[in-house]
Protein backbone atom coordinates (compact mmCIF):
# COMPACT_ATOMS: atom_id res chain seq x y z
CA UNK A 1 0.00 0.00 0.00
CA UNK A 2 2.61 2.54 1.41
CA UNK A 3 4.80 1.88 -2.09
CA UNK A 4 1.69 2.50 -4.42
CA UNK A 5 1.58 5.78 -3.12
CA UNK A 6 5.48 6.37 -3.48
CA UNK A 7 5.27 5.31 -7.06
CA UNK A 8 2.52 7.74 -7.24
CA UNK A 9 4.16 10.76 -5.75
CA UNK A 10 7.62 9.28 -8.22
CA UNK A 11 5.38 9.33 -11.23
CA UNK A 12 3.78 13.14 -10.51
CA UNK A 13 6.87 14.16 -9.69
CA UNK A 14 8.44 13.05 -13.12
CA UNK A 15 5.59 14.58 -15.25
CA UNK A 16 5.91 17.85 -13.28
CA UNK A 17 9.50 17.74 -13.82
CA UNK A 18 8.51 16.93 -17.67
CA UNK A 19 6.14 19.45 -18.00
CA UNK A 20 8.76 21.96 -17.06
CA UNK A 21 11.35 20.65 -19.47
CA UNK A 22 8.32 20.90 -22.36
CA UNK A 23 8.11 24.01 -21.70
CA UNK A 24 11.19 25.25 -21.84
CA UNK A 25 12.15 23.74 -24.73
CA UNK A 26 9.39 25.23 -26.76
CA UNK A 27 10.20 28.67 -25.18
CA UNK A 28 14.05 27.74 -26.65
CA UNK A 29 12.46 27.13 -29.76
CA UNK A 30 10.65 30.32 -29.76
CA UNK A 31 13.97 31.92 -29.18
CA UNK A 32 16.24 30.55 -31.38
CA UNK A 33 14.07 30.24 -34.54
CA UNK A 34 14.71 33.84 -36.13
CA UNK A 35 18.51 32.79 -35.92
CA UNK A 36 19.00 28.61 -36.25
CA UNK A 37 15.36 27.57 -37.44
CA UNK A 38 16.97 24.31 -37.33
CA UNK A 39 17.66 24.32 -33.84
CA UNK A 40 14.35 24.85 -32.73
CA UNK A 41 12.87 22.01 -34.97
CA UNK A 42 15.38 20.24 -33.02
CA UNK A 43 13.70 21.73 -29.88
CA UNK A 44 10.26 20.85 -30.78
CA UNK A 45 11.44 17.18 -31.45
CA UNK A 46 12.79 16.66 -27.99
CA UNK A 47 9.99 18.02 -26.21
CA UNK A 48 7.78 15.98 -27.90
CA UNK A 49 10.12 13.21 -27.26
CA UNK A 50 9.41 14.26 -23.37
CA UNK A 51 6.00 14.87 -23.48
CA UNK A 52 5.15 10.96 -25.37
CA UNK A 53 7.67 9.36 -22.45
CA UNK A 54 6.19 10.98 -19.30
CA UNK A 55 2.61 11.08 -21.02
CA UNK A 56 1.23 14.48 -20.29
CA UNK A 57 -0.52 16.89 -22.30
CA UNK A 58 0.90 19.51 -24.26
CA UNK A 59 0.29 23.30 -22.87
CA UNK A 60 -2.62 24.86 -25.34
CA UNK A 61 -0.10 27.27 -25.95
CA UNK A 62 2.42 25.11 -27.84
CA UNK A 63 -0.44 23.09 -29.12
CA UNK A 64 -0.84 24.65 -32.22
CA UNK A 65 2.81 25.71 -32.79
CA UNK A 66 4.62 22.56 -34.36
CA UNK A 67 3.99 21.04 -37.60
CA UNK A 68 1.91 17.45 -36.63
CA UNK A 69 4.01 15.83 -39.46
CA UNK A 70 7.60 17.11 -40.04
CA UNK A 71 7.54 18.48 -36.23
CA UNK A 72 9.10 22.10 -37.49
CA UNK A 73 8.56 24.76 -34.91
CA UNK A 74 5.60 26.93 -36.60
CA UNK A 75 5.89 31.12 -37.03
CA UNK A 76 3.21 32.11 -38.59
CA UNK A 77 4.12 34.42 -41.13
CA UNK A 78 7.18 32.90 -41.29
CA UNK A 79 6.92 28.97 -42.11
CA UNK A 80 3.22 28.95 -41.63
CA UNK A 81 0.06 30.42 -43.18
CA UNK A 82 -3.08 30.89 -40.40
CA UNK A 83 -5.80 31.38 -42.57
CA UNK A 84 -9.91 31.49 -40.73
CA UNK A 85 -12.52 29.52 -42.75
CA UNK A 86 -16.47 29.57 -41.65
CA UNK A 87 -17.22 26.89 -43.98
CA UNK A 88 -18.07 23.92 -43.86
CA UNK A 89 -17.85 25.08 -39.89
CA UNK A 90 -15.53 27.86 -38.30
CA UNK A 91 -12.09 26.26 -37.99
CA UNK A 92 -8.63 28.08 -38.24
CA UNK A 93 -6.50 26.80 -41.21
CA UNK A 94 -2.42 26.34 -40.64
CA UNK A 95 -0.08 25.02 -43.52
CA UNK A 96 3.19 24.38 -42.66
CA UNK A 97 5.59 26.21 -45.30
CA UNK A 98 7.85 23.32 -44.82
CA UNK A 99 6.01 20.05 -46.00
CA UNK A 100 2.87 21.21 -46.95
CA UNK A 101 0.78 19.65 -44.38
CA UNK A 102 -2.35 21.59 -43.38
CA UNK A 103 -3.60 21.38 -40.17
CA UNK A 104 -7.62 22.36 -38.96
CA UNK A 105 -8.91 23.64 -35.66
CA UNK A 106 -12.15 24.03 -35.47
CA UNK A 107 -13.17 26.98 -33.06
CA UNK A 108 -16.95 26.35 -32.16
CA UNK A 109 -16.04 25.94 -28.54
CA UNK A 110 -14.62 29.49 -28.60
CA UNK A 111 -17.60 30.45 -30.80
CA UNK A 112 -19.87 29.29 -28.62
CA UNK A 113 -18.39 30.30 -25.12
CA UNK A 114 -18.17 33.80 -26.56
CA UNK A 115 -21.91 33.30 -27.17
CA UNK A 116 -22.67 32.28 -23.60
CA UNK A 117 -20.97 35.49 -22.42
CA UNK A 118 -23.02 37.78 -24.14
CA UNK A 119 -26.11 36.47 -23.24
ZN1 LIG B 1 5.44 20.31 -41.77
Amino acid sequence: MAKKFIRQREQREKRRIARERVETLFTLAERVYPYEPELANRYVEIALAVQQKAKIRLPRKWKRRYCKRCHSFLVPGKNAVVRLRSRPYPHVVMKCLNCGHVMRYPYLREKKMKRGKKD
